[in-house]
């Protein structure tokens, strides 16, 4: 055992292994063939056990009918989720505990109480054809309104689009005490003046899409206010912190298993009279990869501990930038030795290499690029030194 796991976290570990093998890779090319999409005997199938299993809401506490979970449990659940592709592995619903704190109790019983449930879904609209990178560039506006706020702005890539039936909408008020400043609101996705733009096609073959939708002075009653005016950043950020690191447990989960795969290959492939495991450059690209995901998997598992053992939120939130920064640039790296050594194989699309390779990549990208997490790493560097950062 490299890494002392509690024995909670063995088990969940233990149990996702099983639903991952046993329920979803079986439909994994079935999906990629299909656009993403699996029949809905098997979607609803896949919703059940993962009820069953216990998997929704469990960045939510227990006393709100979530299940609870620590950073590090949760790490170790999406980092097996992580093993399959084509996302088969959001098949249930996961709202972040931050929406907890900061939402008022009418915004819980309408909003997240029925998400925590499971009747309800959001997604996030942040991003917009001018602003990515730079969140505090966006130009989407709210404008106060009688009892509320109009809402206007175009936003891209809003995963889960197409199965969500709110959204959780960022904008910059125009006016007011707090003009300049973000604000967070819900939006029902029934709501007029919300224009669906198209849905691109992109790299990979999700049932989630990522639709662009036009706000057009969308009227959203001042209950719909997240917290406070303000508050948007910050909230944003929690979402961030949270997600950098489950996408470093993801990228940890399919580097494992396309080191599985590759070497299971290597060694019954026979080329030059021998298997092709015995070749010292197939060798290297394995070694180098078991090695890379062993670090890979220690941060990770090191940063959620440390945010379970009560670590001050700036110091997570270079961890997290670190762990994503460094997984997702390996995950990409073993998926692309995954291919070379599948061949031609590599390359066909009923193969886990070459679906990984393609669904890999966004993660050098989604919640903040390779190049702004150096940026976030550095400046933590620059402000705290590396003590409390690495040791
Ligand atoms: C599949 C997918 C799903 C997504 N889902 C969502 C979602 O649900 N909700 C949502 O709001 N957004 C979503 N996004 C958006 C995503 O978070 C952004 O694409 C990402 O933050 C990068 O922003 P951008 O695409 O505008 O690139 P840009 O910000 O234009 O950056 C382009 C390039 O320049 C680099 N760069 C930018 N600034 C600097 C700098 N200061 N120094 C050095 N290099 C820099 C970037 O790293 C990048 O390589 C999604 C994106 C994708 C592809």
């Amino acid at each position: 055992m490299t890494h002392p796991l509690p024995a909670s976290a063995r088990a969940w570990q233990e149990k996702l292994r099983r639903f991952v093998d046993s329920e979803l890779i079986p439909h994994e090319v079935e999906a990629e063939m299909n656009n993403g999409d699996l029949p809905p005997a098997v979607v609803e199938r896949h919703r059940r056990l993962a009820r069953e299993l216990g998997l929704g809401a469990m960045d939510m506490p227990k006393d709100v009918g979530g299940g609870a979970l620590t950073m590090l449990e949760q790490a170790v659940v999406w980092e097996q989720l992580g093993r399959v592709t084509n996302a088969l592995g959001w098949c249930f619903h996961s709202p972040g505990r931050w929406l907890l704190d900061a939402s008022s109790p009418y915004q819980f019983k309408t909003w997240v109480k029925p998400n925590i449930e499971g009747h309800r879904d959001e997604c996030y609209a942040i991003t917009e054809p001018g602003a990515g990178s730079d969140v505090d560039a966006i130009a989407a506006t709210a404008r106060r309104q009688g009892n509320g706020y109009a809402l206007s702005g175009e936003k891209w890539h809003v995963t889960g689009g197409n199965k969500a039936d709110h959204f959780l909408f960022q904008a910059k008020l125009t006016d007011g005490p707090h003009a300049g400043s973000h604000a967070l609101f819900f939006v029902d996705k029934n709501t007029a003046g919300i224009h669906h733009v198209r849905t691109p096609a992109y790299s990979h073959n999700y049932a989630s899409h990522h639709p662009i939708y036009r706000f057009e002075n969308v009227h959203v009653p001042a209950d719909n206010l997240i917290g406070k005016e303000g508050d948007g950043l910050q909230y944003t950020y929690a979402w961030f912190r949270y997600e950098r690191l489950m996408i470093a447990a993801r990228c940890c989960g399919a580097a494992a298993r396309l080191i599985d795969e590759a070497t299971a290959f290597a060694k019954t492939r026979m080329v030059s009279g021998g298997p092709l495991m015995e070749t010292q450059a197939v060798q290297f690209m394995l070694a180098d990869s078991l090695t890379e995901l062993w670090a890979a998997r220690l941060m990770t598992y090191r940063t959620a501990e440390a945010i379970d053992a009560g670590e001050d939120v700036k110091v997570s939130h270079g961890q997290c930038s670190m762990s994503k920064l460094y997984a997702s640039e390996m995950a990409n790296r073993v998926a692309d030795r995954a291919v070379q050594i599948f061949g031609g194989r590599g390359y066909m699309r009923e193969n886990v290499a070459e679906r990984f390779f393609r669904e890999l990549r966004v993660d050098r990208i989604w919640e903040g690029a390779s190049e702004i997490q150096r940026l976030i790493v550095a400046g933590s560097l620059a402000k705290r030194g590396q003590a409390p950062l690495i040791e």
